[in-house]
């Protein structure tokens, strides 16, 4: 997943798993613990006939915002039957809740009869089947939320991420199922579920994994097509916007051509679907195994960087489809629906995308050498200006996503570090590693292929020690020392060195200001503050800064500098024109009270860094370097 605006993200989906084989009459009790390794289909005796599992879902007024779903169950044995649905979806790592949207549960027999349920908790009806071979449950889903993450209906369409809509029977969820989608006249469905349901209108899913990790637009939205590498491609496109559709095509294309480069050659799916949602004000993307949908603004396609930024967030989605929907964390799948899944390992799940998603623009030549090492640039100097990077290592920003990435606060930036950002950096710097140390024989793209080999689904996922001797191999040396003060750790990283073995220098320098003078290096103020957008309100305090040590507050409303009123848009400049090490006096509102504090002045250091090649770099370096940017 990625998050433009709040976190967004990835799931994963999982062919095999346990609690599945659990016979039908043992759904009262409780699913067996997760177990590290997948059980075969084969393994476990299952005497009991599989359940028939058939949902139908309608919106006879997607002004309501209302789904009505219908799940029939048969074949049943048991005395009761749990339902449940899921408490968050895969790839997005908070505690949704998607109980909170259900309404008008009730459940029947074949003959009509109402049967007795309960709720045992917050997302588990628990149903007396009273001896009925066949229940149908039947309950509304309010779906107002537009993400990727969640479900939205309304007059213009009906876009569902299943695992907020659909429930599931406790203990079968790797039974196959069907679906049928009763749309209004003239509106199509577009699913990755299949290209077009069968002749009687039904989608069929091998398990429930697979059916929450179909998301399905609905509606009157344009579909592209294009066909790449022998295998269809759909573009479902909500939203009106200004692209040109030959260019989305030709452009989709060369990022999936990139991506299957990778991964010998070939496409693991028989058709992917690209959902694009176009409005104002959303973002982001949530990856699945043969599709994504991606949000952005409708603005999007021009000018061309900002364009850029939008294929960016394309490919990033679409790499998933190898690096989490398949290669993943043994914590990632088999999943469990109803609590956390931890992981140390979203830095690669999450970070290694990212940094690959660039890689495809670059490659496919869609972003242009220069373009890329000024990205990287920039994303060095904001991570370098984010205290939380000496608080959170990758693998602990990872495992703490739940209460941290997803639940962003004032102090985040004090206290966490994007895994996001430092999974790209760790990406980065190994695959300049391997390449140096093979005269850029090898490179990371070899690390993925082998754990692509290794733990690619069906397998089990990788396990931490897994992943490291991957890296080691390819790399052929021990990581033992970057692993612990980088992946586990949180040691200053030393890119000069990194970069020197791909023949660049990185170069910190200050953004232009006026007040600069020629010749002379920037000796400006500095306060450590960060205001909210368009106002005075300060909406963060790096740790350690002056503001910090002086006692400004989050939520201070700054009225004047040493005396002199101030407004939003020049704040930054009356800062940067104090003088360092002198005291400046900050009178602000803090609640209802007008104050003034006394700051000493900090020099604020570089923000502004930039990629050169070093002209000087030997064939080694110039060899590391060309085929990191993909320069023939
Ligand atoms: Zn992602």
């Amino acid at each position: 997943m990625k998050i433009i605006f709040p976190p967004f993200s990835r799931v994963t989906i999982i062919l095999l798993s346990l609690c599945t084989l659990l016979p039908v009459n043992n759904f009262a009790q409780k699913a067996k613990p997760k177990s590290a390794v997948p059980v075969s289909p084969t393994a476990a005796a299952t005497p009991t006939p599989a359940l028939q599992l058939t949902y139908e879902l309608s919106f006879p007024q997607p002004h309501t915002h209302l789904y009505e779903v219908a799940y029939t169950v048969g074949n049943i044995s048991a005395p009761s039957v749990d339902l449940q649905i899921p408490t968050w979806t895969p790839g997005s790592y908070l505690q949704r809740e998607f109980a909170r949207n259900v309404q008008d549960f009730v459940v029947r027999d074949s003959a009509g009869n109402a049967l007795k349920w309960e709720k045992t908790d917050k997302a588990t009806w628990h149903v007396t089947t009273n001896g009925a071979k066949e229940i149908r449950a039947s309950y509304r889903v309010y779906a107002y939320e537009l993400s990727v993450r969640t479900s939205h209906l309304d007059a213009s369409h009906a876009y569902f991420n299943g695992a907020s809509i659909f429930m599931y029977v406790k203990g079968a969820i790797n039974q196959p199922l069907k679906l049928k989608i009763n749309a209004p006249n003239g509106w199509q469905t577009t699913s990755p579920l299949a290209l077009a349901p069968d002749a009687k209108g039904y989608f069929s899913a091998p398990n429930y994994d697979i059916l929450v990790d179909s998301p399905t637009e609905i509606g009157m939205h344009r579909v592209l097509e294009f066909d790449t590498l022998g295998k269809r491609h759909r573009i479902a496109i909500w939203g009106e916007a200004n692209y040109d559709e030959a260019t989305l095509k030709r452009d989709f294309a060369k990022i999936v051509e990139q991506g299957a480069t990778i991964f010998g050659g070939t496409l693991p799916y028989e058709h992917y679907t690209f959902i694009l949602h176009l409005q104002p004000g959303i973002g982001g993307g949530l990856e699945h195994l043969n599709s994504t949908t991606c949000q952005s603004s409708p603005n999007v396609f021009k000018p061309a960087a900002r364009y850029q930024g939008f294929l960016g967030l394309i490919a990033h989605e679409y790499f998933h489809l190898w690096n989490v929907k398949r290669i993943r964390p043994q914590a990632l799948g088999p999943f469990n629906y109803q609590t956390e899944n931890y992981t140390h390992n979203l830095w690669v799940s999450e970070g290694i995308t990212d940094y690959y998603g660039d890689q495809l623009l670059l490659r496919a030549g869609l972003i242009k050498p220069e373009e890329y090492l000024q990205s990287w640039a920039s994303a060095l100097a904001r991570y370098e200006a984010t205290p939380g990077r000496k608080i959170q290592s990758p693998e602990t920003a990872s495992f703490d996503a739940w209460i941290k990435y997803y639940r962003p606060d004032e102090n985040s930036v004090n206290t966490a570090m994007s895994y996001y950002d430092s999974g790209a950096i760790l990406g980065m710097l190994l695959d300049i590693e391997i390449r140096a140390r093979t005269n850029n024989v090898k490179s990371l793209d070899d690390v993925m292929r082998l754990l692509y080999e290794n733990h690619a689904l069906p397998k089990p996922g990788f396990t931490d020690a897994e992943l490291k001797a991957a890296f080691e191999k390819i790399a052929g040396t021990d990581l033992t020392d970057f692993w612990s003060k980088y992946v586990s750790g949180i040691e200053n990283i030393d890119f000069a060195q990194y970069f020197a073995k791909a023949g660049l220098r990185l170069v910190k320098g200050y953004t232009p200001s006026i007040n600069d003078v020629q010749g002379q290096e920037p000796n400006r103020g500095y306060l450590g503050l960060r205001l909210k957008p368009g106002s005075l309100v300060v909406g963060s305090v790096l740790s350690g800064t002056p503001a910090y040590n002086d006692g400004i507050n989050v939520n201070d409303e700054i009225v004047a500098i040493n005396g002199q009123k101030i407004d939003a848009a020049t704040f930054n400049e009356r800062v940067a024109s104090l003088t360092p090490a002198t005291s400046a006096t900050i009178t602000l509102f803090r609640r209802e009270k007008l104050l003034s504090l006394n700051v000493i002045v900090g020099k604020q250091v570089p923000d502004r860094y930039s990629l050169l090649q070093n002209k000087e770099a030997d064939a080694n370096q110039a060899a590391v370097r060309n085929g990191w940017l993909s320069v023939k």
